[in-house]
């Protein structure tokens, strides 16, 4: 079922981020049977909402709206401090084709609510089309002895970058590199934005480089009753956030490396990005700024039932 005019405003709206756009122009081209997407706004796009929903209405797609909740974006940084400020709203939309995947998806709210998360799982699974295999390695990562038996620190996030890389159109964490229905899904989604919405495709595809200083922020651990599963440390996926603003924005990456950095180190680096990743070659340590800290209010987009 194609929904042409909603490839359009997928293409063309402000409000969305890529990884929005993709899953938007997936559900729309009738790649994907239900999707959720987040939708922006701010002084300079106020009538989108009305219109994302006027055509939603227009095409008969059934959809679920969350609370209007506030969104920061780092403002400025000034010497240590990196400053945020409230940069406008955002609305979460569940998609759906018809009202069955919406019963199912009602479902598997009620069952997150009530905490069976293998239930909810499962049938989150089904609804946004993600491979069994990987479902079933989601469910057993779910257990804190299973990934400190299976995975270092290193291992664990070197798959997550790598199936990342490996299937930037898939919404979902592939159970492994080599996932096959992963690589099937990935090929499908790609055809269909390729097919569908040449623009955006040209976009998201294209590698971006660029220079930029990076101030070395906190590492990415996995926190189980107080501590790290890996008290012992091969390696840390850094977050790193660029002093030079790109495409009018300050860019957070993750960065995944052996080498070990001081928290508010400034590392002169190369950028190079390309879908939703980014791959970063640092080029030299320059300096570290001491007592790094974030002037904001909350926290960042996420959702709750
Ligand atoms: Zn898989």
């Amino acid at each position: 079922m194609l929904k042409q005019a909603l490839v359009r405003f997928a293409e063309i709206a402000k409000g969305f981020d890529d990884y929005e756009r993709l899953k938007l122009i997936l559900f729309a081209s009738g790649a994907k049977a239900s999707t959720y997407v987040v939708l922006k706004v701010d002084s300079t796009n106020l009538s989108e909402k009305y219109r994302f929903e006027k055509r939603l209405n227009d095409l008969g797609v059934v959809f679920v709206e969350s609370r209007m909740r506030a969104f920061e974006e780092i403002d400025r940084i000034v010497r240590n401090k990196i400053i945020w400020k409230i940069a406008g709203v955002w609305v979460g939309y569940d998609l759906f084709h018809d009202k069955k995947s919406l019963a199912l998806f009602k479902k598997y709210v009620t069952d997150v609510r009530k905490q069976k998360h293998k239930k909810a799982d499962l049938l989150g699974g089904k609804l946004y089309s993600y491979p069994k295999c990987c479902i079933k390695q989601y469910l057993k990562e779910q257990d804190m002895s299973y990934l400190k038996k299976n995975f270092s620190y290193y291992s664990y996030y070197k798959r997550l970058h790598d199936v990342e890389r490996k299937f930037p159109f898939l919404m979902h964490t592939a159970c492994k590199v080599n996932c096959r229905d992963s690589a099937k899904l990935n090929t499908k989604y790609k055809n269909a934005v390729k097919k569908y919405a040449p623009y955006f495709y040209k976009k998201f595809s294209k590698k971006k480089v660029h220079n930029t200083d990076l101030i070395v922020d906190a590492p990415s651990d996995i926190i189980h009753n107080g501590r790290s599963i890996w008290p012992v440390k091969n390696a840390l996926e850094y977050s790193v956030i660029a002093k030079k603003k790109f495409e009018g924005h300050y860019y957070i990456y993750t960065h995944l490396t052996r080498k070990f950095y001081d928290f508010g180190a400034v590392l002169n680096a190369q950028v190079s990005m390309q879908y939703d990743y980014a791959d970063i070659k640092v080029k030299g340590v320059k300096k570290e700024i001491r007592n790094l800290m974030h002037i904001r209010k909350f926290f960042v987009i996420d959702r709750g039932f």
